[in-house]
């Protein structure tokens, strides 16, 4: 990137409930904040959505420090902010050691625990967003029907803008659309690292939400922006090879899965309960996880079947066959996503879990008698609780305080109306 344009660098982490906590650093003290850190209380981990912070989260104290270090090999121009770059921060104790809580960190052990056991994964996400009018409710800041190319014709100079600002962040759009529900759209991240996926949905979200408010519209990211509309998912593509093997194409196995491919699939479904409240989780995300909406609401997985939450999509090169899990929206921390789904490919691949690969369900699971998943955070969080690969991987303190955080989110909205709900977080932008 060309540094000399550049003012300041927004440094970002992402808290356990989803929300992207910055500090900024102006460019001539980037190498000092990379190399001594720049000071944060571990309390942002116990922010709730609403911006409170819940006593009863442990992490919901005033003592204490942490040290973010802008991560300068992964620094960005942020598209759409003239004069401003991107970059994570790793976190560290004041002393200079990791923290063991960092949703980061966990991911990058959980790539290397795959690689432990001779695997790589690659992975891209998926955005889904609402535009909206400048206003209290949600009035879709542009007209068109599903998939409509007017959609995209009545705000080309927007649509420009977000395709041009992704390509000044480094994010060559794969493909852009106009999605189901009013003032919705889409885009295709580029397939990556495990690691590097993640940190694009963080960089992405924000370009995408600076410019439209430059636009003089609003973005959200929430699952829901009303009750009723087709919710925004924020689904995540991933492939797994051994030894230039791939795992979810080229083998015997239902849609071409390769032996290793069908335990991970197994795998996944097993957890899918558990998955949940990282994928899910906020109340508001259980408003758009209904059937016939492809947002995944049964303990299933199919080939091509998009109300399956764990979908294979084949493909004519069977290192591009990959899996989708669907019933995941922008609210989850793609760090703590990308590191459970990791976290549960090692534990079936290292043959720590063996489960039994279910049929693949074939046309609407709703129609045959499958187990729906978790429809409330509260019944995601005691399944969180209770899955043992979740919990090792994670290690106590991570586990609890993400349990913690949404519960919180439970006591949040205790009493709330789905109407209040979704208003609470209608403009989440991440
Ligand atoms: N908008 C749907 C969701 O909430 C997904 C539609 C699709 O499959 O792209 O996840
Ligand atoms: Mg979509």
């Amino acid at each position: 990137m060309e540094k000399e344009a550049v003012t300041a660098v927004i440094a970002t982490s992402v808290s356990h409930c989803g929300a992207t906590v910055a500090k900024t650093v102006p460019i001539q003290r980037l190498s000092h904040a990379a190399s001594h850190g720049v000071g944060l209380s571990p309390v942002s981990d116990a922010f709730d959505l609403g911006g409170g912070i819940d006593p009863l989260q442990s992490l919901a104290r005033p003592d204490g420090d942490l040290r973010l270090h802008p991560d300068v090999d992964v620094l960005r121009t942020l598209g759409g902010a003239p004069g401003f770059a991107w970059a994570p921060v790793d976190r560290t104790y004041p002393d200079g050691s990791p923290y063991p809580l960092d949703q980061r960190l966990f991911a990058k052990r959980m790539i290397a625990q795959l690689a432990a056991t001779g695997t790589s994964a690659r992975a891209g996400f998926e955005i889904e967003w609402s535009v909206g009018l400048p206003d209290d409710g949600f009035t879709p800041g542009t007209d068109g029907g599903p998939y409509g190319a007017r959609r995209i014709l009545a705000r080309h100079d927007y649509v420009r803008d977000v395709i041009t600002a992704l390509d000044e962040c480094g994010i060559p759009v794969e493909q852009l659309h106009p999605e189901y529900a009013p003032g919705q759209f889409e885009v295709a991240l580029p397939t990556r690292d495990p690691l590097t996926a993640a940190d694009e949905v963080v960089l992405a979200k924000l370009a995408i939400g600076t410019v439209t408010d430059a636009h003089g519209l609003r973005a959200s990211f929430s699952p829901m922006v009303t009750p009723d509309l087709t919710g925004n998912g924020g689904h995540l593509h991933f492939s797994l090879s051994r030894a230039g093997h791939p795992l979810f194409g080229g083998g015997e196995g239902p849609g071409g899965l390769a032996p290793d491919g069908e335990h991970v699939v197994a795998g996944l479904v097993a957890h899918l309960p558990g998955l949940l409240a990282i994928t899910a989780p906020a109340s508001v995300s259980y408003l758009r996880l209904r059937p016939n909406e492809w947002a995944g609401v049964y303990r299933v997985w199919g080939v091509e079947n998009r109300e399956a939450p764990i979908r294979l999509v084949p493909a004519l090169d069977p290192q591009a066959a990959n899996v989708e899990v669907k019933n995941a929206d922008l609210m989850a921390n793609p760090y703590l996503f990308v590191g459970c789904v990791l976290a549960v490919a090692s534990a079936t691949l290292s043959g720590d879990v063996v489960e039994q690969l279910p049929e693949p369900v074939v046309g609407d699971p709703g129609l045959s008698d499958c187990e729906r998943l978790p429809s409330t955070l509260t019944e995601a969080v005691a399944a969180f609780r209770a899955d043992p690969v979740l919990a090792s991987a994670m290690g106590e303190d991570l586990h609890r305080t993400i349990a913690e955080s949404r519960e919180a989110e439970v006591r949040r909205t205790a009493g709330m109306s789905a109407d209040e709900i979704v208003a609470s977080t209608r403009w989440w932008a991440g």
